[in-house]
């Protein structure tokens, strides 16, 4: 399954977010009147008169005299992206964004630890929530080209499943328009022609639709029956791969600290290798009782996937914060960034010869042997204890 995901009414979202005093009028962000500006965002109680994006703010004015005009602020709506971005990848690394407010994912990979597509849409669109205070429409289905209208049927704070078995009933009730490439043209033609839903078209006298769409009549036609082969295409800027745990209660147990902190680098380490990538900058995060956040990280020499290497840096890194002190906290996390691709990897004669040295095999095939269990059985269904692969110290 696919998921989309679309912020609602984004810029103007986070201004009323910034700004209590603005929530719920209607307001725009975009250019000023006088200077013949344009709406970049509308919120919804301003759509109601009617404006849309793209609309001079002229004309915006004029439907709603008590308009508020905001000015855009590019690099807040950038900062607040990129922490959208980073909600994302705590689930999967297959992001393909296709503007600041929207993106594709592709979780199948993280089923098995997250649940299934739908359980990590419900679980975004929180995280969105509760962490940046906005709201988004979700879409969850097939394929990219039903994901988008699932996501755009529910909108605003929308969340739509569609299942296979659904999806043409889904379909054919919808204006032909919402197939892509069709336009406004190309559906006033079909409309002409007693065509006006996707039903219509599926239905219709293939060499009619030739005629009208050309060589794109074969697209247009797997569209109409929900056939869409487009993979999501990963975003190689995905810088980091991460997750985090909220405690039920404050914890002040350095070895319950560990415990968690091994799950939680052996999770990012599965998903790391899974996608095929190795990461350089280790990092821990640590929220206190009274909600005081530290972040640490460490950089290795060698980018790396494995768990070992990876735990060693993490426990060294908590220790540091942590052992031999009285603490409570609330939240730990792990997360790994700096990424290379595993294929790109340069491995020099003498990595290979140090490799052979200190062989680290017993490690790599844990690691493989455990990913290769969980893939078939799911996340929890094994563990590594500390003495497997995983030394204590002293
Ligand atoms: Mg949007």
């Amino acid at each position: 399954m696919i998921i989309h995901i679309d912020m609602d009414a984004f810029y103007a979202s986070v201004e009323e977010r910034e700004n209590p005093e603005i929530r719920g009028k209607p307001l725009i962000v975009g250019g000023h009147p006088e200077r013949r500006g344009v709406v970049s965002a509308a919120n919804y109680p301003a759509r109601q008169f009617g404006i849309h994006s793209a609309m001079p703010t002229v004309q915006a004015v004029k439907r709603c005299p008590h308009l508020l005009i905001v000015h855009p602020r590019h690099g807040l709506y950038r900062k607040v992206s990129q922490q959208i971005v980073d909600i994302f990848s705590r689930y999967t690394p297959m992001i393909e964004p296709l503007s600041l407010d929207e993106a594709f994912l592709d979780c199948s990979g993280s089923e098995k630890l997250y649940g299934d597509s739908a359980r990590i849409g419900k679980q975004i669109k929180s995280d969105i929530s509760n962490e940046l205070e906005l709201t988004a429409s979700v879409g969850i289905a097939p394929n990219k080209f039903l994901a988008k209208l699932a996501s755009d049927y529910g909108k605003p704070d929308g969340f739509t499943v569609i299942l296979e078995e659904q999806v043409q009933e889904f379909l054919d009730p919808q204006p032909v328009d919402r197939l892509w490439g069709i336009g406004k043209v190309g559906s006033a033609r079909f409309r002409s022609l007693g065509i006006q839903t996707v039903r219509d078209l599926r239905l219709a006298d293939p060499g009619i639709i030739k005629n009208l769409l050309g060589q794109d009549s074969v697209r247009i036609r797997n569209l109409a029956s929900g056939i869409d082969d487009r993979k999501v295409i990963p975003d190689s800027d995905v810088k980091s791969i991460s997750q985090e745990t909220t405690f039920a209660r404050n914890i002040s147990n350095y070895s319950a600290i560990e415990s968690t902190a091994i799950y939680l680098t052996e999770s990012v380490c599965y998903r790391l290798r899974k996608a095929g990538l190795e990461g350089r900058v280790i990092k821990v995060k640590i929220r206190f009782a009274d909600f005081h956040t530290i972040s640490r990280s460490r950089t290795l020499e060698k980018p790396s996937h494995r768990t070992q290497t990876v735990w060693g840096n993490v426990r060294t890194l908590i220790a540091e914060e942590l052992k031999g002190k009285s603490f409570k906290v609330r939240l730990i996390g792990v997360g790994i960034s700096g990424f290379d691709s595993e294929q790109n990897e340069q491995v020099s004669i003498f990595d290979q010869v140090k490799q052979d040295i200190h062989s680290d095999k017993p490690s790599r095939s844990v690691d493989r042997l455990t990913d290769k269990i969980r893939n078939r059985f799911g996340r929890d269904v094994i563990q590594l204890g500390r003495s497997v692969g995983l030394k204590k110290d002293s």
